[in-house]
């Protein structure tokens, strides 16, 4: 899985425009082969990440309200002939896990996928936590990305308030309907 510089930047932004409430979309994007440590590599590239708006989110929760709205979403995006390869939500304070709830929401979510004509063969859920950070002295403004074994851990600092960052941890879910089996796959970026 490779997420690319635009797609993190989409990313970042839309969990930090309102950092105390969850915010979620759909991920875009396409099978291709990559170079990743000096090897030719099947991947999965996202692309785009698009913030739903019509959505209910709180401290702990996001999910889509409007389902015609939700609707055209995934339409306009498959007249454009792009592909909807999943979905991304944040958590506050929280863990870069899936929650009970989270699974039960993408087994069903899925489930009205196949309903409506679109085969999903598999699914990706992307999962960011946000941590405020306090420092104790001034920072410069910064952005810096750390690449665990399968977690990416990105660092946004002195943005307005020069003692004031986040820390965004990424993980990424595949979602198997067949199986309904949810494993964790590592994460890379630009
Ligand atoms: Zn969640």
């Amino acid at each position: 899985m490779y997420i690319t510089e635009n797609c993190l930047v989409e990313l970042i932004a839309s969990c930090l425009e309102i950092p105390h409430k969850e915010v979620g979309g759909f991920l875009i994007g396409k099978e291709e082969k990559r170079f990743i440590k000096g090897e030719r590599t099947d991947c999965l590239t996202l692309d785009i990440a698009y913030q739903i708006r019509t959505c209910k989110s709180g401290k702990s929760f996001w999910q889509p309200e409007n389902v015609r709205a939700y609707n055209r979403i995934i339409d306009t995006i498959k007249a454009m002939n792009f592909a909807i390869v999943g979905e991304y939500h944040s958590h506050i304070h929280n863990v870069a896990e899936l929650s009970d709830a989270d699974k039960n929401f993408i087994e069903q979510e899925v489930d009205d996928f196949s309903k409506h004509g679109i085969k999903v063969s598999n699914w990706i859920e992307m999962v960011l936590n946000i941590e405020t950070k306090n420092y104790s002295r001034k920072q410069a403004q910064a952005f810096t990305c750390k690449y665990f074994r399968k977690k990416i851990r990105c660092n946004v600092r002195g943005m307005r308030d020069p003692l004031v960052g986040y820390s965004i941890t990424i993980g990424i879910y595949w979602f198997n309907p067949e199986k309904a089996m949810f494993e964790e796959v590592s994460v890379r970026g630009p």
